[in-house]
């Protein structure tokens, strides 16, 4: 048998070293080190995928390689070319973001995603439907992460997510530019000689992605961005305080042997709320504890135990006054959440001490969930002077989610898969209000889909959405209620 060449052995040491990244920088930068060594373009997003593959044909390699092959067989892609003349870019590195970029990229779109910030730091975990954890395991997510879900794991830390993910993406030939945000568009100018598409303002203002003219823009910019033309929804409930806290897992056996809780509702468990009540003060809806990277623990709170504990310095009637940080006090909120894991856990949990945030903080946080936002639609088009643009919105700048509800990131890739079906029906050149209808109708399910009622043979799921939802009624919105209203319409 013949020996790998040097330069194999080589790309094969570096394609190790970008699987293994644990760092979103250090992951681009490994995957450009690869492409160097092996003289390949990673911006010539229709061959860099199958040059990889043949470049690096060993048995790591290999594996993955039958994995991304059988997803990107799916008949729903057309061979990646039902979006060959699509130019999308994709805006935020969120879970979200990188998830529909990857269907993007399948579907044959030349895709670029810009990222504002340049780590990905949460700790926190997040719960995982069936589906989505298929869905990850079908991109290879144990090639990138041994430990992904194994035996009866139904979650990941958001960090990992965004990391395993990003790494797919690259593969796939999309070109991701962190430290990039995304300040507006540009509209084509009028009268051009050159015809100039739709482009995008961005910082730095002189970023060579300001020349990339596309027709798709979508979304993903987590709940505190969405673009000009959606309107927000607000969904006001009762007062809801989150808490997360993360605590370092040290992986030993004593640890091992600490059952999780996913999902205590008072409701169903006052007893063991009362107890807590009663030895602490502590007074909770529920709390939910996974472990993971590190042990990870959502909780509600009520606010009265709040005020007593001294989290909360001063009653205010306005939610924002009472969860300013200005009337918060740090020590207590560390105090009320290392109790509340420590009961919750029967003190089984040996040496609690907290993890640290990107901040160098012990990772600890208040949240207000009392009013939870929603967009009101999931997609617009926009016309200028010839040049149309399909903005799609993906993950919390859709739907903002109730964490401690876990299905926030299951909805996000619902979603995320909506959003490629419709940017393959643009691709294939459906009407635009046709094609708005049709995503309307499928968004009005969004916030009530879970496991039980979306289809139970999640290996069909794919980007058709009659794989996903039973009784799904495509035309339950008809174009002419997508179309040019007074100040309504989602084509302007
Ligand atoms: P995000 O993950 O928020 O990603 C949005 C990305 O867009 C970010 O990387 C951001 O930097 C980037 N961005 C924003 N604006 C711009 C711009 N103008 N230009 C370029 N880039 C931009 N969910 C849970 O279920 N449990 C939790 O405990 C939990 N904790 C969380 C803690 C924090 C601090 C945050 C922010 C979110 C948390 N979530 C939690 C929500 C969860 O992370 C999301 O539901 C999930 O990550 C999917 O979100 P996304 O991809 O839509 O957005």
């Amino acid at each position: 048998m013949s020996q790998p060449s040097e330069m194999e052995n080589q790309a094969h040491v570096l394609f190790h070293k970008f699987l293994q990244g644990k760092k979103c920088t250090e992951t681009l930068n490994a995957f450009r080190e690869l492409c160097t060594e092996l003289q390949l373009d990673h911006t010539d997003f229709q061959h860099l995928y199958q040059k990889l593959k043949g470049s690096l044909n060993y048995w790591k390699a290999k594996a993955l390689w039958t994995k991304l092959d059988k997803r990107a067989s799916h008949s729903d892609y057309g061979q990646g070319q039902a979006c060959s003349g699509t130019k999308c870019l994709v805006l935020g590195a969120g879970p979200c973001g990188l998830r529909t970029a990857i269907e993007l990229a399948f579907l044959g779109a030349k895709v670029i995603l810009i990222e504002k910030r340049d780590t990905f730091s949460r700790n926190n975990v997040l719960h995982l439907w069936p589906f989505t954890i298929h869905d990850l395991k079908t991109l290879g997510a144990k090639k990138f992460y041994g430990k992904f879900c194994s035996g009866c794991l139904d979650h990941i830390s958001i960090r990992q997510l965004q990391l395993m993910l990003l790494k797919v993406a690259l593969i796939l030939g999309i070109e991701i530019h962190v430290n990039v945000e995304f300040k507006g568009l540009i509209e084509p100018p009028k009268n051009q000689e050159k015809k100039t598409g739709w482009k995008a303002e961005l910082l730095p203002a002189n970023h060579p992605v300001t020349e990339f003219e596309f027709d798709v823009l979508v979304s993903a910019g987590g709940s505190n961005f969405i673009p000009n033309g959606f309107k927000k929804k607000e969904m006001r409930g009762k007062l809801a305080i989150g808490i997360t806290a993360n605590f370092v897992n040290r992986h030993s056996s004593a640890e091992a042997k600490v059952e999780e809780i996913s999902g205590v509702a008072s409701l169903y468990n006052q007893k063991f709320f009362q107890q807590l009540h009663n030895e602490t003060g502590i007074d909770l809806e529920n709390i939910v504890y996974y472990k993971d990277d590190t042990h990870y623990f959502v909780m509600t709170a009520k606010k009265q135990s709040l005020l007593k504990y001294g989290v909360i310095r001063q009653d205010q009637r306005e939610t924002n006054a009472l969860l300013n940080t200005h009337n918060m006090d740090k020590k207590s909120l560390l105090r009320y959440a290392h109790q509340a894991a420590d009961f919750c856990t029967n003190h089984q949990l040996p040496d609690l001490e907290f993890a640290l945030n990107h901040r160098g903080d012990p990772d600890v946080a208040m949240f207000d969930f009392t009013c939870m936002y929603r967009s009101e639609n999931a997609a617009l088009v926009r016309e200028r002077h010839g040049h149309r643009l399909l903005v799609a919105l993906v993950g919390d700048c859709l739907v903002e989610p109730f964490w401690p509800l876990g299905t926030g990131i299951a909805r996000g890739f619902l979603a995320a898969l909506d959003a490629a079906w419709l940017v393959r029906g643009w691709g294939m050149g459906t009407a635009p209000l046709e094609l708005l209808a049709e995503r309307e109708s499928i968004y009005q399910l969004l916030s009530q889909t879970k496991p039980e009622n979306t289809h139970k043979k999640v290996t069909l799921y794919s980007i058709d959405p009659f794989t996903r939802y039973p009784n799904l009624n495509l035309n339950f919105f008809k174009a002419n209620q997508v179309s040019n209203g007074p100040g309504e319409g989602l084509i302007s």
